[in-house]
């Protein structure tokens, strides 16, 4: 590519808009411009890096199995109000009429369609297991966009759903897909950590996130230095690898799946056995605002949370409005329909801060963990875990680092499947409800997460696999001599010929113009042209990520850099 025939659209100063690095460096190395909120064109630039991140992604989905469809982004309500989610998923669910009035969503993940296609599509055993993936925009109404691409509304995700006979095929499909993420992002060159997470409004049991680490990450991630403990630290309930019995005092790890049983003097509402305590914002029929104290009940059996709203309960807290509640609970509110949907708002940071509520402000006297009820202890609480406690896993200490959320797989089970009816005959001519896995990542998030850990105060450093361009070739005043334009022609034709990826910066600009585009670009290499050294047949190499430079001769350029 030359120059010349391209789009640059590189800017100096640093955008105003622009709170982190990464959303910075998209602007000024002409990546991605602004639309509207959450929505961003893609610049050439920055849609080559986009298609080589969708390009490694596919290589591994294919690898592992997976088999690539394309649904569409707009999606009839009458599936969303099968599955349930059209009362449940809340304001991030883009709804829109057509002409006739019907009602569609402009789809947010798709479940409800692929789960329509596959009940239609397999009826038998014999043509299972199977995962169906694609690379499709998705939109999500975020309450707060920010950051570029790496929070949009409109955004680039791989969605794969894999369909089971059986929990242990799908736990086996689900491996290869863990393994399939790991190879993907080790392929990218980009330094990650897999955490067990929330299932969140996707629903299911089993679920991991992939985080690229970086400090504006927006979640926050504890790891063992054992190595065998990682997890999501808003999670309430991870498993723990090594059921341990808590103390009977208010520690920093309360056992959820285990139960949490208050013990109040005062009198009033008798809430033993409340596993979590939710503050949700609601809203009435007349539109008014305000807020509710739901207490969280698992149900082992159905694997089900159950949600109780307490009437009678006074917030302790001072809520003057969302942002103030958000702030004192460290994360956003933002249900509408807060009975029905899964609810991970969490208030409660200690036993005896739980304890305090469900007895409505009363007397607290003591908090006991009831390690009997409903089962053993099976899981920790670690949304208090300070880095240097010991771990859960009895395994060394608590690492803490932030992370950047770019994967996400679950296993869903038949939640999908058993409210749309989507089965298959079995062996015995029987129908049978099959069970689901689901798997996301986040391309265009990748793209933002990568330059997060790659780059330095002149720009991008992107790992070879995922640049833009693999070398820029920069002729220094061309247009004044006949002599490096021919060399530089001649090498631009040599590359191009392998299959290099060459950017050719044949631009009336001074070297120093070039220079600082091409760094702020990113490119991995480059191959200056200039008179002093083409008298010995020479050109200058530079490492974009050591800043290495060497001379190499003009034959060996294209062998030095394939
Ligand atoms: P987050 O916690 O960041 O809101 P999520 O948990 O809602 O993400 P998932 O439903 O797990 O997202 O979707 C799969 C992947 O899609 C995420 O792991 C993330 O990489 C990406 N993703 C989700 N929301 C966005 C967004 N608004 N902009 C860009 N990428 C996104
Ligand atoms: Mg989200
Ligand atoms: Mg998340
Ligand atoms: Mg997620």
């Amino acid at each position: 590519m030359r120059t010349s025939q391209y789009l640059l659209s590189t800017q100096k100063e640093t955008p105003a808009e622009a709170e982190i690095v990464s959303h910075q460096l998209m602007l000024r190395a002409g990546m991605i411009r602004k639309l509207a909120s959450g929505l961003y064109t893609w610049l050439p630039t920055g849609l080559k890096v986009l298609n080589k991140v969708a390009a490694i992604v596919r290589e591994e989905m294919d690898r592992a199995g997976g088999v690539e469809v394309l649904m569409p982004v707009v999606q009839p309500a009458d599936l969303w109000e099968e599955s349930g989610r059209w009362d449940e998923y809340g304001p991030e669910l883009l709804r829109v009429k057509d002409r006739h009035k019907r009602d569609f969503v402009l789809g947010p993940t798709h479940e409800e369609v692929i789960t329509s296609l596959v009940r239609n599509e397999i009826n038998s055993y014999k043509q299972l297991p199977v995962n169906l993936y694609q690379v499709q925009t998705k939109f999500r109404d975020e309450v707060r966009p920010r950051f570029g691409v790496m929070r949009g509304r409109e955004f680039t995700m791989k969605d794969a759903y894999s369909f089971h006979l059986t929990d242990d095929c799908l736990g086996s499909t689900y491996q290869k897909m863990y393994d399939a993420y790991t190879r993907m992002f080790e392929r990218m060159g980009l330094e990650f950590r897999a955490v067990i997470a929330d299932s969140g409004a996707i629903g299911g049991s089993v679920s991991h996130e992939f985080h690229v680490l970086a400090d504006s990450g927006e979640d926050a991630i504890a790891f063992s230095s054992g190595g065998n403990f990682a997890a999501n630290v808003e999670m309430a309930a991870v498993p723990a690898p090594a059921p341990q019995q808590p103390s009977g005092t208010a520690s920093s790890f309360v056992s959820n799946a285990g139960g949490v049983e208050a013990v109040c003097e005062s009198e009033g509402i008798a809430h033993d056995r409340a596993v979590k305590l939710v503050v949700v914002s609601t809203e009435d029929d007349q539109g008014e605002k305000g807020h509710a104290v739901l207490v969280l009940r698992r149900d082992h059996t159905l694997n089900q949370v159950k949600a109780e709203k307490l009437d009678n309960v006074a917030l302790p807290l001072q809520i003057a409005s969302d942002d103030a509640a958000a702030e004192i609970l460290g994360m956003p509110l933002n249900f509408v329909n807060p009975l029905d949907c899964p609810l991970p708002v969490i208030v409660d940071h200690s036993a005896a801060a739980l304890a305090d509520f469900v007895c409505g402000g009363g007397e607290v006297n003591s908090v006991q963990i009831n390690a009997n009820w409903p089962q053993a202890i099976t899981s920790v609480d670690i949304r208090n875990a300070q880095a240097g406690d010991p771990s859960p896993d009895g395994d060394g200490e608590l690492t803490i680092k932030r992370g950047i959320e770019v994967g996400h797989i679950f296993q869903l089970g038949d939640k999908y499947s058993k409210a749309m009816n989507c089965g298959v005959l079995n062996e015995s001519g029987k129908h049978e409800t099959l069970t689901m896995g689901c798997y996301g990542i986040g391309v265009s998030r990748i793209v933002a997460a990568a330059i997060e850990q790659n780059h330095d105060k002149f720009g991008v450093i992107w790992p070879d696999p995922i640049a833009p361009f693999k070398v820029a070739l920069i002729p220094m005043n061309m247009h004044k001599s006949q002599r490096i334009k021919d060399a530089a022609e001649a090498i631009y034709a040599q590359l191009t010929e392998l299959g290099i990826e060459v950017l050719f910066d044949d631009r009336k600009e001074r070297p120093g113009v070039m220079f600082n585009d091409m760094e702020l670009i990113g490119i991995p290499h480059s191959i200056v042209v200039g008179e002093r050294n083409l008298d010995n047949q020479q050109v200058e190499y530079k490492n974009r990520r050591s800043g290495e430079k060497q001379l190499l001769d003009v034959e060996a350029v294209a062998a030095f850099v394939q």
